[in-house]
């Protein structure tokens, strides 16, 4: 059902209040109406009955003294004894005219009319009432009403006695319109007089007319109550009957009747003066109603409408309600301060779902609704990823705080530029600018997010690397977007190339990066001969004898072919399980250095490890343990190690490598030029050999400039005390040249490739006398 509106609501309980209380005033003062003219009615038809009673008694009294005086009379009696018509016939018409009376006759003894006046009676018949002949010889007198010709006549029969009865002299008045208009006239109602005989009527007179006297006598039995009254019209009179006589098989009735219309004439006057009054009862409710509905239920519905508004998001509205109720404009200004505290607390949500909570940007979420919506649109755009290059290790030197603020600088930075500004992860931003950008405008930019930032404590100079999506043809969608975007910063971090377009090739190198982490965790764990380990002897230039000789790993993959070191050692020491890669190379080595040493050739293996291994505290006891199985000592394993690797945590790496070296372990750093590292830095180190790269030594029998490097580098490294070695020594003059500097040692492919472990020995086998300088 339909809620009802607070307005009609309040108009109908008003209204019906008023109508309930009016027609209750109504049924009530109807109810004792009616009580009243009853029993007004009751009395009145009681005392009409009396009265009526009385002079029926009074006409019979009066009627037996007129004829008393009739048969008492003389000449009368003399007349009767002599049947002397003539005198009794007069007799007969003076005495009835003295009287008044509408009938006078005398009846023989045998029953048979003589006469009468006037001449109803036809002479010589019997007289039709028998009984009341009998009654007179019996009591010398009767009265009784009888119908003679279709009228009622009150009659008195005297017999005639002189002394011994003579005849029966009978005086009459009838019952006639007069009678019962007089009778009116002293009860005040409407009298008839009715005649019944088994129950028909056989006559009747009333001062009603006959269609009302036959409501009247229908309704005899019919009560007063107030419903009939109000409601039906059949009721009009309220009859009372008595009976006058009931003999010869007749039964003679009096019905006085009231008019009810007439009885309650008054009280309808009343009636409609309380209809009025209700009427005018609702329309004050109406009014009320309205007034109330003004006060009240209208701005409540203007309250609920502004609740719909809130509920459906819209906060544009507020609602004043002048000329209300107190309580109406509290609740009024507390919708207000309600509405406004949802709509910050929505607006600070929906903030919060879309904005990076450290920098303020889009976070990566709505951004990809944002950017879906955008390739939609279908308009080519740039999309600019910019990540801190380095950023870890920013992380790492300054602390997270520094690093955070890092980051929101950088994000305000982007985001001061025109376009949506988001970070996607970490140290990521992404920004899309609005316009085309030249390569110009993009290094402009790329300037002034490098501009140092000042936190406070440092001033850190950081570089950023910026990845370059050109959509839709880079990318198609926002998530295609945000994966490609990672490949490309990815990239530009580790070839530090700082602003890179995305290619294809990317995705390819990517992708080929993916399947050798899964390829190589396999190898790893179930298929280890798809690994080798390589040789490549070490020339000891001072003795001209091999005495160690690097180990280098080979994967040849079912799946992928031969994989470089270059590329999965790097990648798995990114992916993060380098450790066990060194793992099987220690081991593998140690293996080997047993079957070297077995074949008469004491070498000493160096092992590439990356800093990851450094820094894992385990790789030493491993080490140590896996020697003592194989009963070899310290000297047959020395380490390389990357000099740029060091960097994050030098101080670290220091401490392990001096654990490595206080076993009797040879340190070396390798590829020596080609990081940042200077001399000044290598002095902490604790490492005695420098392996200078092979980009300074592949050349160097006709590069100048070459020669000029690695002679200062021995020069500085012998300062240090510590001994050279040159790794890719192609040709006899480079490796004279180093001899001639006094490197001591070389490696290379002039004297042998990276080979199996046989081979190196047969290679040793067979070169045990050559001299290489
Ligand atoms: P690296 O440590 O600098 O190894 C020397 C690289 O130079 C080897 O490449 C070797 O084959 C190559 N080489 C030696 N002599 C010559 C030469 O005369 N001419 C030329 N052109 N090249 C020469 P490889 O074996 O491909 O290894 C590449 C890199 O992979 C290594 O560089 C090293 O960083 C890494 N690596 C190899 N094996 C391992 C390993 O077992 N553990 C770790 N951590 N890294 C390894
Ligand atoms: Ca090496
Ligand atoms: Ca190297």
């Amino acid at each position: 059902m339909a809620a009802k509106s607070l307005t009609q609501s309040i108009f109908r309980l008003v209204a019906g209040v008023v109508l309930l209380t009016a027609l209750t005033i109504i049924i009530n003062v109807w109810m004792a109406a009616i009580n009243q003219a009853q029993e007004r009615l009751d009395r009145s038809l009681e005392v009409a009955q009396n009265v009526l009673e009385q002079s029926l008694n009074n006409r019979e009294k009066l009627l037996i003294n007129s004829a008393g005086v009739l048969t008492d009379d003389f000449g009368f009696k003399q007349a009767v004894a002599t049947a002397d018509v003539g005198t009794i016939e007069s007799a007969l018409l003076n005495h009835g005219e003295r009287i008044n009376a509408d009938l006078m006759a005398l009846i023989s003894l045998d029953g048979k009319n003589i006469t009468s006046s006037p001449p109803l009676l036809a002479v010589d018949e019997v007289f039709s009432y028998p009984e009341l002949l009998r009654s007179v010889f019996k009591n010398g007198g009767a009265s009784a009403l009888i119908l003679l010709h279709q009228e009622l006549y009150q009659v008195i029969m005297l017999s005639v006695d002189a002394p011994a009865p003579l005849a029966i002299a009978l005086v009459g008045f009838k019952l006639d319109d007069a009678l019962i208009t007089q009778l009116k006239n002293i009860s005040q109602l409407e009298t008839t007089i009715q005649v019944l005989e088994d129950n028909t009527s056989i006559f009747s007179i009333s001062t009603l007319n006959d269609k009302q006297m036959d409501v009247a006598i229908s309704q005899l039995n019919s009560t007063l109550d107030w419903f009939s009254s109000t409601f039906s019209s059949d009721v009009n009179f309220a009859s009372r009957q008595f009976q006058l006589a009931n003999e010869f098989g007749y039964q003679t009735n009096i019905i006085l009747s009231e008019d009810v219309d007439k009885l309650f004439s008054d009280f309808n006057a009343l009636q409609l003066t309380i209809g009025l009054i209700a009427f005018a009862a609702v329309l004050l409710a109406v009014w009320l109603a309205a007034l109330f509905s003004n006060k009240l239920a209208r701005p409540l519905v203007r309250l609920a409408e502004l609740a719909k508004n809130i509920s459906q998001g819209d906060y544009s509205k507020r609602i004043t309600l002048e000329g209300s109720t107190e309580e109406v404009s509290q609740l009024s200004s507390a919708f207000n301060s309600m509405q406004t505290n949802i709509r910050v607390r929505e607006e600070e949500i929906v903030f919060r779902a879309q904005h990076d909570i450290l920098t303020s940007v889009f976070n990566r979420y709505h951004i990809e609704t944002v950017l879906d919506e955008k390739f939609l649109l279908a308009s080519p755009f740039l999309a600019i990823g910019i990540n801190i290059f380095g950023f870890r290790d920013i992380n790492d030197i300054f602390g997270y705080s520094n690093g955070d603020l890092c980051l929101k600088e950088l994000a305000k930075r982007v985001a001061s530029f025109d376009g949506l500004a988001a970070r996607l992860t970490g140290g990521e931003l992404l920004w899309v600018p609005n316009q085309e950008l030249s390569l110009e405008d993009i290094a402009a930019v790329k300037k002034v997010l490098e501009l140092p930032i000042d936190t406070g404590e440092v001033v850190i100079n950081l570089k950023v690397v910026m990845g370059l999506l050109y959509c839709p043809s880079d990318a198609g969608s926002a998530e295609e977007l945000f994966r490609r975007m990672n490949i490309v910063l990815d990239e530009s971090q580790a070839t530090k190339q700082l602003t890179l377009n995305y290619s294809q090739q990317l995705e390819e190198r990517y992708l080929r990066r993916l399947s050798i982490i899964t390829e190589l965790k396999n190898t790893l764990k179930s298929a280890q001969h798809e690994l080798n380990l390589y040789y490549q002897p070490k020339l000891n230039l001072t003795t001209g004898k091999v005495t160690s000789a690097e180990a280098l790993i080979r994967w040849n993959n079912a799946r992928l072919g031969f994989v470089s070191p270059e590329d999965f050692i790097a990648i798995a020491e990114q992916a993060g399980f380098i450790e066990t890669v060194t793992q099987w190379v220690i081991r593998s080595a140690i293996e080997d250095a047993a079957k070297f040493k077995q074949a008469g050739i004491q070498l000493c293996i160096a092992i590439n490890l990356s800093a990851r291994d450094v820094m894992n505290t385990e790789l030493l006891p491993y080490v140590m343990a896996l020697l003592k199985e194989f009963q070899l000592d310290e000297s047959y394993l020395s380490f390389e190690i990357t000099e740029g690797d060091l960097v994050r945590d030098p101080q670290r790496a220091i401490e392990h490598l001096n654990e490595f070296r206080a076993k009797g372990f040879s340190l070396a750093i390798d590829d020596f030029g080609t990081g940042y590292s200077s001399m000044a830095y290598l002095k902490n180190l604790p490492i005695n050999i420098l392996k200078v790269d092979k980009s300074f030594v592949l050349n160097l029998n006709t590069n100048r400039g070459d020669q000029n490097i690695v002679q200062s580098v021995i020069k500085l490294a012998h300062s240090f005390n510590l001994s050279v070695v040159a790794e890719g020594v192609e040709n006899p003059e480079t490796l004279a040249l180093l001899s001639e500097w006094g490197c001591e040692y070389a490696q290379g492919y002039y004297m042998s490739k990276p080979v199996p472990v046989e081979d190196c020995i047969l290679w040793h086998l067979e070169n045990q006398n050559t001299k290489w300088c």
